[in-house]
């Protein structure tokens, strides 16, 4: 997949306005309509609109890729369709986590906390995220595959319900921000005042504390457990690509929102297959008698399926014989890659008198 930065010959800090700059140009050049290069035409209307939009230049900027875009229409869904059970379904609510980008947006509002650039603070008490490595192997790749995993995290206090009061308590105001959540920092500098509101370290900006903290959390309301996260992971996911489950990361404190979980999916090499893109590639030997005369060789494929591959009369080794749709699931999208193989010749290291009798002819007549 080439770079949409350099399909729009751009910077990756480029304006919005800089975007729609070099897209009309590039279109206006490149329109089909115009006698334009059609293909190219394509790669610069996705670019434009994945750069475009906000969320989607985020996430591309982020992860190098958008979740759950299809050319821009109905595509979200397509492989939670076709995957045979609900992935996420209990975790999330039923959310599709390609379809939704709250969990993005939590990044992107941390992520602009720092430099005040968005109004809202980032909250104090939301959980945070955790990123887990899945290795799977090339196989699982085209079915998809459900794995559980286990993490040890801070989870809801069960006593307290995450509330961090001791059952039957109730909570009282603040001593230190009095009931305000936040307090006032004054900074000198060069014989200025600076006066900057903070997050109350005590209460951590619920302007109240609890008048008797919960015995089992102390008052934070959570408290680390173990905790068995069955996963989903659909069919062509591609090595080093990140599923995201909304809601699984760490619990927030005294029942602030929770964090999200993000799965980092990594493809264990094949023996016998390479993966590019959505196609696979691989090799078969064939005698030198059937690379001349032609004939059928049968070949076992990804799926432990064989297939029956016709070879021509006059193969030569290296030849690249194409199967169609027998590479990996394309992610979110309709369809498989293709199978490629390439031919080898089998010589035998050991020969019987017969066959070298036989080798000898063959020589005499010139092969
Ligand atoms: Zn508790
Ligand atoms: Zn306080």
């Amino acid at each position: 997949m080439k770079n949409y930065y350099d399909v729009l010959g751009l910077s990756r800090d480029a304006s919005q306005e800089e975007v729609r700059k070099a897209y009309r140009k590039l279109a206006h050049k490149y329109h089909p309509d115009k006698g334009g290069d059609e293909n190219k035409f394509k790669e610069i209307s996705e670019a434009y609109r994945v750069l475009s939009d906000k969320k989607k230049r985020a996430q591309y900027d982020q992860y190098g890729q958008v979740f759950g875009d299809a050319g821009g229409g109905g595509g979200a869904n397509q492989w939670q369709a076709g995957f045979g059970f609900d992935p996420f379904g209990a975790a999330s609510g039923g959310e599709n986590p390609f379809g939704s980008f709250d969990g993005i947006e939590d990044i992107f509002e941390q992520f602009f906390s720092g430099t005040g650039r968005r109004g809202r603070p980032r909250d104090p008490n939301r959980g945070r995220n955790i990123e887990v490595n899945v290795y799977i192997g090339l196989e699982d790749a085209l079915q998809g595959v459900e794995r559980e995993i286990s993490l040890s995290k801070l989870v809801t206090c069960q006593r307290c319900q995450g509330s961090g009061a001791e059952p039957g308590t109730k909570s009282k105001e603040c001593f230190t921000c009095r009931g305000k959540g936040q307090v006032k920092e004054v900074r000198r500098f060069l014989g200025y005042s600076f006066t900057n509101y903070v997050v109350c370290p005590t209460c951590k900006g619920d302007g109240k504390i609890p008048e008797k903290p919960c015995n089992v959390c102390k008052g934070e309301g959570r408290v680390t457990a173990e905790e068995k996260i069955r996963i989903a992971i659909p069919a062509g996911i591609d090595n080093n690509q990140i599923l995201e489950v909304p809601g699984k990361g760490e619990a927030g404190r005294r029942g602030g929102k929770p964090g999200n979980l993000y799965i980092r999916v990594f493809l264990r090499p094949h023996k016998r297959f390479r993966r590019k893109g959505d196609d696979l590639y691989g090799e078969i030997s064939i005698p030198f008698s059937k690379a001349c005369l032609g004939g059928r060789v049968d070949v076992s494929i990804l799926e432990g399926k064989k297939i029956s591959l016709k070879i021509p009369a006059g193969t030569k080794p290296g030849k690249l014989f194409k199967i169609n749709g027998k590479g990996i699931p394309r992610f979110s999208r309709l369809g498989r890659g293709d199978l490629y193989l390439k031919v080898n010749l089998e010589i035998p290291e050991k020969l019987t008198k017969a066959e070298k009798e036989l080798l000898n002819k063959l020589k005499d007549a010139g092969f």
